[in-house]
């Protein structure tokens, strides 16, 4: 897939940056201008008419003053909870197609006389492998926005994942020669920024289906938070709805949209749109108005986006 996505790039003629970290914004007021970056070179700018920030955090739109919400009125440690993946090996042949794993992780842990810290875990396999990833570990309180936090989430991730391996091998006998082979090599975040746009995304759009005129993509994932009241996940079905490109464009900025998690919304909104393919349409169609903006010297809000919306 990184292949195919790369040569999909090169083809379409963009230039791709790796291994290159953002790390200011350049701005002129409340214009976006372009962004520092820090990569092997050291530092250096890039100037741009347009930038669309994926970065998940909306590190871009905050660092050039846009508002945002995070957690619950502020209190981050009602964000979703942080999970660190991790690749297992030799799964036994009858779970190859997956297994909720639940009563097997909690009995094992009960053996253990431990608590298990997430009530809905999955082994998800690998196609035509004896390999699967198992969605497990679950770091509740800490920070999204604080680095020495992210780290310490981490390292619980790993000691979690270390702990559910050994109790699991040791007093499950269908996963005694269950392999650990590794462990995901970023932290996945599930919920941060929330950057304040010209339309908020509410949890009644899900509810009614809402169609908006300037759609950028169609959802149609239920809403799922992983919460730490139940040590599980809170769930509820929405109706097939679309994402307004109002809710990329941070309120009162120019020169910036944003495509992802961190686009304007509730949490409860979030907690649906937030997955993949709800961000890859957005990426796509953000992309493609900003394009049409620039070409036409247009202003983003007035472009007609007139895309067939993938899903
Ligand atoms: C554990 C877990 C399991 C999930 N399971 C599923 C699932 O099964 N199906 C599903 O559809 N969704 C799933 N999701 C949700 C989904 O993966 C995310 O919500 C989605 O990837 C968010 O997309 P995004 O583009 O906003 O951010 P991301 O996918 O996080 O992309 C942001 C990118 O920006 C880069 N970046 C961030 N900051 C900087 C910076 N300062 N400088 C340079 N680059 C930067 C990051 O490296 C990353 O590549 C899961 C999420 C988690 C955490």
């Amino acid at each position: 897939m990184k292949h195919i996505l790369e040569n999909k790039m090169k083809e379409a003629g963009v230039r791709i940056l790796y291994n290159t970290t953002f790390s200011k914004a350049v701005t002129d007021g409340k214009k976006v201008c372009g962004v520092v970056v820090e990569n092997i070179e050291g530092r250096k700018a890039f100037t741009s008419k347009m930038v669309v920030d994926c970065t998940g955090d909306g590190c871009v739109a905050a660092d050039a003053g846009c508002a945002f919400e995070v957690g619950e009125d502020g209190d981050y440690t009602e964000c979703q909870a942080m999970t660190l993946m991790f690749l297992v090996g030799n799964i036994p042949e009858k779970y190859k197609d997956g297994l909720m794993i639940y009563e097997k992780l909690n009995a094992a842990y009960q053996k253990a006389g431990k608590e298990i810290p997430f009530k809905v875990p999955y082994l998800i396999p690998v196609p035509n492998t004896h390999f699967g990833v198992i969605q497990f570990t679950h770091m509740y309180n800490y920070n999204p926005l604080d680095a020495m936090d992210l780290t310490d989430a981490v390292i619980e991730g790993r000691q979690q994942l270390i702990d559910a391996f050994e109790y699991l091998t040791k007093y499950d006998d269908e996963f005694k020669e269950l392999e650990l082979i590794t462990s995901a090599s970023v932290l996945g975040v599930r919920e941060s920024r929330r950057i304040n746009g010209e339309y908020t995304m509410e949890l009644n759009d899900l509810l009614n289906g809402t169609e908006f005129e300037d759609a950028v993509a169609r959802v149609t994932f239920n809403a799922d938070l992983h919460t730490k009241s139940n040590k599980g996940q809170r769930c509820f079905y929405v109706k097939p709805y679309t994402v307004p490109m109002r809710s990329l464009i941070p309120e009162g900025y120019d020169g910036i949209i944003v495509a992802g998690r961190c686009i304007s919304g509730t949490r409860e909104a979030m907690a649906s749109y937030r997955v993949s393919g709800n961000c890859c349409q957005m990426g796509e169609n953000a992309g493609y108005a900003i394009s049409e903006a620039i070409k036409t010297d247009t202003d983003i809000r007035k472009v007609k986006i007139n895309r067939k919306l993938t899903l």
